[in-house]
């Protein structure tokens, strides 16, 4: 297909307490509990004209608890059964124990490396684009990017977060965020 595409915006998704029951490290696709609400959500969000993307950090990689293999197989269900657009992933982490993924990396959020590569990849409007994450790193990062952040209480909660961060929304759910969007 061939298609110039207008400049569309973005939501941007935390995978882990956004989409899925966070469960600390997913390490087997069977174990990966989808919300029951997320495939209609995302067909909420393109019918609004946004993108919906994910972005998520899985060190568990480079800890050496599931494989990026794995972790594939686990992006491909997740699109299948939601419809998301693309599923970005940084699978780094500085501590890792295995060398291949052991680094400081620019993917890791919040470091925006992940985001550059969906602005690859797709037309995307950043200025109009949102951030959806359950940790204070997702509100960092997009704040760093300069779009609307929100936070959703579906994960590691609001009162778990690691720092004191100032989301533009604070939201029970992904069911929350279809009606903040223009
Ligand atoms: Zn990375």
């Amino acid at each position: 297909m061939c298609i110039i595409d207008n400049k569309r915006p973005a939501v941007f998704l935390d995978r882990d307490g956004v989409l899925t029951v966070e469960k600390g490290y997913v390490t087997a696709k069977k174990d990966m509990e989808i919300f029951s609400y997320v495939a209609e959500c995302i067909k909420q969000i393109h019918l609004k004209g946004y993108y919906a993307i994910v972005v998520t950090n899985q060190s568990g990689v480079a800890r050496g608890l599931f494989t990026e293999e794995i972790l594939r197989e686990m992006n491909n269900e997740l699109i299948d059964r939601t419809g998301v657009d693309a599923v970005f992933y940084c699978p780094h982490h500085p501590e890792g124990k295995i060398k291949q993924y052991r680094c400081l990396c620019h993917c890791r959020k919040p470091e925006t490396g992940m985001f550059e590569m969906a602005c690859k990849q797709f037309n995307i409007d950043i200025e109009k684009s949102y951030m959806v994450g359950d940790r204070a790193g997702d509100i960092v990062v997009g704040k760093n990017l300069g779009v609307k952040t929100v936070l959703v209480d579906s994960g590691y909660g609001v009162l778990g977060l690691e720092q004191n961060v100032k989301p533009d929304y604070i939201l029970d759910d992904l069911r929350n965020v279809i009606n903040i969007l223009e």
